[in-house]
């Protein structure tokens, strides 16, 4: 299928116990999908390893399995992708790529800062998408980061203020489940 997701974990593989920071009636009844039916975003936020690309993974396979279009893109393929075309001169056919489905999955906010096209790109997809449907994005940057990560505070601010709008955000503060083993075992300790 067009959504290309990196790997297949479901709601149901994930661990809620180990993350006590997360409701899971609420993560449960975002699963519903309702929020996408509304054009809502989901943001996932949290330090790595904590479950962020899993449960958007998660989200998409619920999107799937009710009939709704999903594509999944980190946020440097994603503006690498668009800044060929732009270099190329059909940046507008290229958008629709990432406009037309129900559900834009953006992973890794944060890891890379952004150039100013980049940024500029960036700003493009979360504006067209504004009121028409869902991004579902993680990050492990807090938004008062994000001035810093798109070199723009201005730019970051109107990103911001769409994205948000019609949002729910579910912050992790737990540790990173890659870790658990380590971590208990002492070695980080
Ligand atoms: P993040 O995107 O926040 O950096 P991931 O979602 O990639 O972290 O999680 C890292 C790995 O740990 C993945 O293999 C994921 O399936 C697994 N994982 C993370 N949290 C949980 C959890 N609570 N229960 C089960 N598996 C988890
Ligand atoms: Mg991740």
């Amino acid at each position: 299928k067009l959504a290309r997701l990196p790997y297949r974990k479901s709601l149901d593989d994930f661990d809620f116990s180990f993350q006590p920071s997360l409701d899971e009636r609420f993560v449960r009844e975002l699963a519903t999908m309702t929020f996408v039916q509304r054009n809502e975003n989901l943001i996932l936020l949290g330090p790595p390893g904590v479950g962020k690309t899993h449960l958007a993974i998660a989200m998409a396979i619920e999107a799937i399995a009710k009939g709704l279009s999903v594509y999944f893109v980190s946020l440097t393929h994603l503006v690498e992708d668009l800044r060929k075309s732009y270099e190329e001169n059909r940046l507008d056919k290229r958008l629709r790529v990432y406009i037309r489905p129900k559900v834009l999955v953006i992973d890794e906010v944060g890891y890379l800062p952004l150039d100013s096209l980049a940024a500029n790109l960036f700003f493009q997809v979360v504006g067209a998408r504004y009121e028409r449907g869902s991004i579902l994005l993680t990050s492990n940057k807090s938004f008062g980061e994000w001035g810093e990560l798109l070199g723009d505070p201005i730019l970051a601010t109107a990103v911001l203020d769409r994205l948000l709008h019609h949002s729910h955000v579910l912050n992790i503060r737990g540790q990173s489940y890659r870790l658990r083993e380590k971590l208990t075992s002492g070695v980080y300790g």
